[in-house]
């Protein structure tokens, strides 16, 4: 879950608009609405979080917990909002970490582990930690039937995230020629 943006730019929103896309995949595959937030979605949310005994799926600590995304509900790696793809974490296991990805021998790139990579780094090497955690998502992962994707879907999936976060950052920027012409006839009439 992220933190309310104080400072709202037209990507916010394209960001938004995917996450509610991928929301509707989800529901598609879960074959019923999805809100973490009331009704059944939020029954199904709780019951995860009792089967992680109230604990953060990655370091184990007993806290406030927010809803984390195994596979990251953004529009390159377009995880689903599906009871499959959620596990209880602290706010600190939230962030997902970046690790550097050699393009060429100029280029470094740097991009954003899987869950099992931010997983090993949480639990710094202790093998019987990570092991024990890693069986516990997956077990949950495979209780909720996430879906597995074809590469056709997972392609159309791709591309249909892609175009609406496209869409909705080109309307920003048209609306901020906008707002410039609106500017300028406001510099006129001061005259
Ligand atoms: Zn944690």
């Amino acid at each position: 879950m992220k933190k309310m943006t104080t400072y709202n730019t037209y990507a916010d929103a394209a960001n938004t608009a995917v996450r509610a896309f991928l929301t509707s995949v989800g529901e598609h595959y879960l074959g019923e609405t999805f809100n973490t937030g009331s009704g059944s979605g939020k029954r199904i949310w709780e019951t995860i979080k009792e089967e992680f005994d109230h604990r953060c799926a990655y370091c184990n600590k007993q806290t406030t917990l927010q809803i984390e995304h195994l596979v990251m509900f953004n529009r390159t790696e377009y995880g689903l909002h599906h009871p499959g793809n959620i596990v209880p974490t602290c706010q600190d296991c939230n962030k997902r970490q970046r690790k550097k990805v050699e393009i060429s021998p100029e280029r470094v790139k740097k991009v954003y582990v899987n869950w099992e990579g931010q997983l090993k780094a949480i639990c710094k090497g202790n093998e019987t930690n990570f092991n024990k955690r890693k069986k516990k998502i997956e077990k949950s992962i495979k209780k909720y039937n996430y879906p597995e994707l074809s590469k056709n879907e997972e392609n159309s999936i791709r591309v249909m995230a892609e175009s609406l976060y496209g869409l909705i950052k080109q309307s920003g920027d048209n609306t901020n020629i906008l707002y410039k012409e609106l500017e300028k006839s406001f510099v006129v009439e001061k005259k």
